[in-house]
């Protein structure tokens, strides 16, 4: 998925603003990950997180999203093979074992803060710990290019070396993006591409980095719920995001408590 949307700067009193609402979208997902363990559905999580972010006088940017049909809920949960866009459900529990991707947003006196994680419940695999390891770790190796200056493809190609380094691979099919006002603005930031290419980094710029990591392809299927995307393969997939800034000082990341 790409677009062409509008880039739009952000003053330092935006940006200050930008980071209570990360602040939010953070503890948000604090308690999510809190509350994840074998048994517990999916719906109680999503419950979890939207109780947190209207205690803070905040909305759920997810609910209503535009797609297929309007997103349903506050949170997006994909388990296991399903990479983002996950519906939550009272019909659907963690079991031990899984992997589960939470991705939030949070919309705070007018601006969208945006992040996700991936956790293992109880004991998982080592090839899943790997995953996990590898793809937040792809974030912050991106976070760091984040600088004016650079090149939207610096910070592509260096999550794409970093990924496949370690044998797996980056979704071509969804990215990371600008967030402000709207929680899609430009620029579009992939997970691949190539240095010196694209969108030259401005101080006041604000994105959303999303390293989307697969272990057996690059390909992504759509579930019959017309939400859910999934690895092709069915391989196990990751996660990582958070909202940062683009500043003088460098990269200064929004969605930490
Ligand atoms: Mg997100
Ligand atoms: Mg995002």
């Amino acid at each position: 998925m790409t677009w062409d949307r509008q880039i739009i700067l952000k003053t330092p009193q935006e940006i200050a603003i930008m980071r209570e609402a990360g602040r939010i979208n953070a503890l948000a997902l604090a308690a999510v990950r809190e509350a994840a363990r074998p048994g517990v559905t999916t719906a109680e999580l999503d419950a979890v997180a939207e109780a947190v972010i209207r205690s803070h006088g905040a909305t759920p940017a997810f609910k209503g999203y535009p797609g297929p049909y309007p997103y349903p809920a506050t949170i997006t949960v994909s388990i296991n093979d399903e990479l983002v866009h996950g519906i939550p459900s009272e019909k659907r529990r963690l079991h031990e074992g899984d992997i589960v991707s939470i991705d939030c947003g949070t919309i705070y006196k007018g601006f969208v803060g945006d992040s996700a994680f991936t956790m293992g419940i109880g004991e998982i695999s080592p090839e899943a710990q790997r995953l996990l390891a590898v793809t937040e770790r792809a974030l912050y190796v991106g976070i760091e290019h984040l600088r004016p200056g650079n090149r939207v493809g610096d910070v592509s190609a260096a999550i794409q070396r970093y990924v496949e380094r370690h044998g797996f691979h980056v979704t071509r099919e969804y990215t990371g993006h600008g967030v402000g006002r709207e929680m899609h603005e430009g620029p579009a930031v992939p997970n691949y591409g190539a240095p010196g290419r694209g969108v030259l980094l401005r101080a006041g710029m604000v994105v959303a980095l999303e390293p989307m990591v697969l272990i057996g392809t690059p390909k992504t299927r759509v579930l019959p719920d017309r939400w859910t995307v999934a690895s092709a393969d069915g391989s196990l997939t990751a996660h990582f995001e958070h909202t940062v800034a683009v500043t003088e000082d460098g990269p200064y990341i929004l969605t930490v408590v």
